[in-house]
């Protein structure tokens, strides 16, 4: 390796480009205890793009209340304008409220959140299954009316902390139902990072055999047992272009307790670097940017990546 960067060695059987979904700004902030300024979100957010990130998740249009992080969406969102042509910046709406606050603003990309557990859905949404689909329902219908791309999170899709295994079917049935309702595309949350290659095989297998093809899906992996770019490999196998990551590894994991939740995009980056498979990501800046941000969140990034670049430069 030269200059902080993997050897290039291709394999065969992998797309050729990826897409990365940045979710540090949102998934990843939502669940760390301290509050960062709206200005250094900013910033940060910029940082990312001026990455190379194309598309990042930038805030939650959820009720101030329910999540303090992300109370600023209104103050933070005007300050992102000039990243127009630059990234997208999806917005989470949980609701038609949300909606109707993320449009005012002018955001072009949201998404919703669903669950394929019942328990997960009464915890998260105080909803069953059913009636979390009848409340996105109109919020799908408006965004589409409004041109508006969608963006369909499911969680649970591989365990849930309280149901424990997920049958595939189940996934299948709620992922369904999800881009029945008008989504662009869905994303696979392994919300406790308890997913194995073959469990994620079969699960893109019985949805393609459902009609749901890998083009239409992004995968979601957490990182808490070490599986997710073992995961993310097996996807990008199968077909999958689309891969959810967050800077640094922010977010730690809200369910289990443990430092490691969402994907770390630099170790994501690393391996798909070294695969020559493009994302358009300069790892060097990457890693920068999540130093920085490790800097004012008062402890280091868990991205096993950031770690051992940042050794590398000190
Ligand atoms: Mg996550």
């Amino acid at each position: 390796m030269t200059d902080g960067l993997p050897m290039r060695v291709p394999a065969a059987g992998l797309p050729a480009r990826v897409r990365i979904h940045e979710v540090g700004a949102r998934d990843g902030l939502q669940n760390e205890k301290t509050v960062v300024p709206t200005e250094v979100k900013a910033e940060f957010i910029h940082r990312l793009a001026g990455a190379g990130l194309t598309t990042v998740e930038a805030t939650s249009f959820v009720r101030p209340e329910w999540v303090p992080q992300l109370a600023d969406a209104e103050a933070l969102f005007p300050l992102l304008h000039d990243l127009r042509g630059v990234a997208e910046l999806p917005v989470l709406v949980p609701n038609a409220r949300g909606l109707d606050r993320a449009l005012a603003l002018g955001a072009r990309r949201i998404a919703v959140f669903g669950s394929a557990t019942e328990t997960f859905a009464r915890r998260n949404l105080n909803r069953t299954v059913d009636e979390s689909l009848a409340m996105f329902e109109p919020v799908v219908a408006r965004a589409k009316e409004e041109e508006v791309h969608v963006r369909g999170y499911l969680s649970m899709c591989f365990g849930d902390p309280w149901e424990g295994a997920v049958p595939v079917r189940q996934v299948v049935k709620a992922a369904k139902a999800l881009l029945g309702l008008g989504c662009d595309e869905l994303s696979l949350g392994d919300t406790i990072g308890v997913a194995t290659p073959g469990h994620v095989l079969a699960l893109l297998t019985a949805l393609d055999e459902a009609g749901v093809p890998a083009s239409v899906i992004g995968v979601h992996f957490h990182d808490t047992y070490g599986q997710a770019l073992a995961n993310t490999l097996a996807a990008l196998q199968y077909g999958v272009t689309t891969v959810d990551a967050s800077a640094g590894g922010l977010g730690g994991c809200p369910y289990a307790k443990s430092a490691t939740g969402n994907l770390a995009t630099e170790d994501l980056v690393w391996m798909l670097d070294g695969l020559g498979v493009e994302t358009g990501v300069d790892l060097g800046r990457l890693t920068a940017t999540s130093a920085w941000m490790a800097e004012r969140l008062g402890r280091p990034s868990p991205s096993r990546t950031v770690r051992a670049l940042s050794h590398k430069e000190s």
